[in-house]
Order: C-alpha cells, then sequence, then structure tokens
C-alpha cells in the first residue's frame, strides 16, 4: 500500500466540495448477520478524499504469465477478486488500457526511500479527465504487483488483501481474522463482515474522486 505522487499525479484543488456517491446496491443491501463491527477507525484515506470506485462494473485486468510454474496462477487471482464481487460488481477485462485495476505477477518496483522489497502491493496514480476551460473528473487507477516468489494460498490470500486496498480500503485491520490485517498469517482468512461492514463504511464517505469538478471563477 504505497502512493506515488509522481509526474503524473496533478495537483489537487482542495477548496472543490467532497460529496458521498450514491451507496452501490450491493453493499446497501449487505446486512451483518454476526454484528462483528468494522477498522473504520483505521482507515486513512488521502486528501482528496476515500478512494471509492464509483461506476460499475469496477474494470479489472489480470495479466496472463507464460512463465514456466504460473499455469494455474491467473485461475487462483482471478477466484480471489471475484471473492470481493458479491459486494461491489467487477468485471474482469482483456484490454489493459481500459481497466481501473491492473494486477500483474512480477515484484512491486522499488520506491527512492524504501529498499525492502514487498511480495505484494497496491499503488494508486490519479489523474484528471478534463472535461472544460474550468472543469474536469478528478480520476484514479490502480495497480498490484503480486511477486512470482508467491504459491498456492499465498498468491489468493495477497490477492484478496490487496484487492481490498484498491477497493478503496485504505488501512490495515488489528485482526487476524480479518483479509485487511496488515500481516500475512498460516491460514488466510476468508472476506469477513468485519472487511464489508467496513467497506460499506468508506462508502458512505465523501470524496473528490469521481464528481465534475468546477473551479470557481476569480473576481476580475
Ligand atoms: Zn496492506
Amino acid at each position: 500500500m504505497i502512493v506515488v505522487y509522481g509526474w503524473r499525479s496533478p495537483a489537487v484543488d482542495l477548496s472543490i466540495p467532497f460529496h458521498p456517491h450514491p451507496l452501490p446496491p450491493s453493499l446497501e443491501q449487505w446486512q451483518d448477520p454476526t454484528d462483528s463491527g468494522d477498522y473504520f477507525d483505521q482507515i486513512a484515506p488521502p486528501r482528496f478524499g476515500h478512494l471509492v470506485w464509483s461506476s460499475f462494473p469496477v474494470r479489472v485486468y489480470i495479466e496472463s504469465p507464460t512463465d514456466p510454474g504460473a499455469e494455474n496462477w491467473r485461475d487462483l487471482v482471478l477466484d480471489a477478486v471475484m471473492d470481493w464481487n458479491p459486494y461491489l460488481p467487477i468485471e474482469v477485462i482483456e484490454d489493459s488500457d481500459r481497466a481501473e485495476i491492473q494486477i500483474f505477477r512480477r515484484r512491486p518496483p522499488l520506491q527512492p526511500g524504501n529498499l525492502r522489497a514487498s511480495s505484494a502491493e497496491a499503488r494508486y496514480q490519479l489523474f484528471k479527465a478534463i472535461t472544460g476551460k474550468d472543469s474536469y473528473i478528478l480520476g484514479h487507477r490502480f495497480t498490484i504487483w503480486l511477486s512470482p516468489t508467491q504459491s498456492g494460498k499465498y498468491i489468493t490470500a495477497a490477492t484478496r488483501h490487496e484487492f481490498g486496498h484498491a477497493l478503496g480500503i485504505w488501512g490495515h485491520s488489528p485482526m487476524e481474522t480479518d483479509v485487511m490485517y496488515y500481516s500475512q498469517v498460516r491460514e488466510p482468512p476468508p472476506i469477513s463482515p468485519r472487511d464489508v461492514n467496513t467497506l460499506r463504511r468508506i462508502y458512505e464517505q465523501p470524496t473528490q474522486l469521481g464528481w465534475l469538478n468546477v473551479r470557481a471563477q476569480e473576481p476580475e
């Protein structure tokens, strides 16, 4: 979970209002039979608001590696991605350029100042879709890297976890029975009611992402 403020990230005008998007029906209808709470207080959204998607299904590209030993990699990743589909609609597409979340079987690139390589990582980039002289839609895009050194259930666990970040869960759970627990565990858990409760609260929050943003004209 790393933020890249590189040359591609535009300046964000924080004077522009923040609004919540309508809750997707799949989250609106979600009910937690166990009443197990959430870890929303652990979520630290970026300055421009929560990293929510606002048009569905979310388009996802999954690399098809041809390396020896990677034969079942894509199937494992696909299954783990689709574990989130009951909560937010997901569509897996073949055209990586059109994807909002891209998943690759590669080592996460090293960052300056952080020379410790991780085995899996999700990063986002921002862009402005210009719609007029003073108006734009602030958008984001996620890339997930899954290290080729991982296999079996660890691919599943890492995919579920990093995909949770890419769906907007920008923080970690303190409980190891949640997918978004900060560390890898011996027996990776399924998506928990606490994960979904947290996701739902995030999608109720205001953001600048996905809205038409209009800068007020300066008085002349
Ligand atoms: Zn994480």
